[in-house]
């Protein structure tokens, strides 16, 4: 077997080539599931998987899966992938660096005349953003059975369009209790990702493995008071919901801030105002937060501290509550046997790596319910993301698929 070699300037035209399915004027990116511009950048991408000699299949959520037969073709596959959509006005890195980075690697290992043991699979998620139906990871949720087929088709877009008449229009027909994939399924999963934050650039690693994912826990509190107009309801007997909203949020605050756990953060990213008038006392407040940590006792106490502080918050101030679990989500841990093919082909390439927490959600999450995991983070330069002038050099980009093409190696060899 010759070296491997990636070809970071094949990858950087394909970069480019899916960069320009978007929605949004470039260098924005907008590319929401099944939208027509997703649906061309699926097609793209099925293309470049058969180009690479992959068998190529599909669920009926539009979850994509490229497969590399081993000399033993009974074997679970070593699989790795990420997802191509792209929430409204974004960068071009976010889970396509996980996407075209798996093909090229594949094409490495091809070039350099390697043969698994056992399949490669490259997998594309659907909707790892929550832009069209509410929910992130909509396509491994359902691969790690964690999205019943009676919740996805529950699921309504944001234009009320349910999940499955969008799905049909989209070509994806097939039966949604087949797609569940049995614990087992696959040998082990490694996600190439962008770090999207600034841990690797601030300590000069241009590799990071990650040891755990924290658990995200998603609440919707709306908080219904009397409503009336602020020069003639008097203070006495005012029911006013943003005030016990303000109140709330900064007992979230305290939450995250209390804890003793170093990963733990507590956030209201979200509050809409009913009416919204400056002068009329607000009837209705709509709030969302979210909650995470690596330690699931620890996220889970937050998410206790939060709803007793909303349950007193309510009481003192004669304010009905409604809470809705979005989701609570359990953290994942990097695997023994995986994290170290990813440390021995970072030190083959002679690649500083440092092991990090992801605090962001990944698919990986719930692969981690099917198999054995890990992920490998690319620098994001500033750590900016989720923005247009989100960047990873690449150079990084080869690196890191460098190193997913030797992670590959290991594990489908053993
Ligand atoms: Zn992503």
């Amino acid at each position: 077997m010759s070296g491997i070699l990636i070809d970071s300037t094949r990858l950087q035209t394909e970069m480019d080539t899916l960069a320009a399915f978007s929605d949004a004027p470039a260098p924005a990116v907008t590319r929401v599931l099944f939208t027509p511009v997703e649906l061309s950048a699926r097609a793209y991408i099925k293309q470049l998987m058969a180009d690479a000699g992959l068998t190529v299949r599909e669920d009926a959520v539009g979850n994509v899966f490229g497969r590399w037969d081993g000399d033993d073709p009974a074997l679970s596959a070593a699989a790795t992938g990420s997802h191509i959509d792209a929430i409204p006005y974004s960068g071009r890195y976010d889970g396509t660096v996980g996407v075209l980075g798996a093909i090229e690697a594949v094409r490495a290992l091809r070039r350099a005349g390697f043969r698994p043991h056992r399949p490669i699979e490259v997998v594309m998620f659907t909707a790892e953003e929550p832009t069209r139906f509410g929910i992130g990871c909509l396509g491994s949720r359902t691969l790690a059975g964690r999205l019943s087929p009676d919740a996805l088709t529950a699921l309504k877009d944001t234009h009320g369009i349910p999940f499955d008449e969008v799905r049909q229009s989209a070509g994806y027909t097939g039966d949604l209790t087949a797609a569940q994939l049995a614990p087992g399924h696959y040998y082990s999963f490694v996600e190439l990702h962008i770090e999207q934050g600034s841990r690797l650039e601030a300590a000069g690693a241009p590799i990071g493995i990650v040891t755990a994912i924290a658990a995200p826990a998603t609440l919707r509190v709306v908080l219904h008071g009397s409503g009336g107009h602020a020069g003639t309801v008097l203070m006495p007997e005012r029911r006013d919901a943003l005030a016990a909203a303000a109140e709330l949020i900064l007992a979230v605050e305290r939450a995250g801030r209390g804890s003793d756990s170093p990963d733990a953060v507590a956030t209201v990213g979200l509050c809409h105002v009913y009416p919204g008038a400056v002068n009329s006392i607000a009837s209705r407040v709509t709030l969302e937060i979210d909650i995470r940590d690596i330690d699931l006792a620890s996220r889970d106490r937050m998410v206790a501290q939060i709803e007793a502080a909303a349950a007193d918050i309510a009481a003192a101030r004669h304010i009905d509550i409604e809470r809705t679990v979005l989701n609570a989500d359990r953290p994942c841990y990097g695997d023994a046997q995986v994290l170290a093919a990813i440390r021995d082909a970072a030190a083959e390439t002679g690649s500083t790596a440092i092991e990090l927490v992801s605090r962001a959600y990944h698919d990986t999450l719930f692969m981690a319910e099917i198999c054995p995991v890990s992920m490998i983070f690319v620098p994001s330069q500033h750590g900016y993301s989720h923005r247009p002038d989100e960047y990873t050099s690449p150079e990084d980009i080869a690196r890191g698929v460098d190193v997913l093409a030797r992670t590959l190696m290991r594990l489908a060899s053993s």
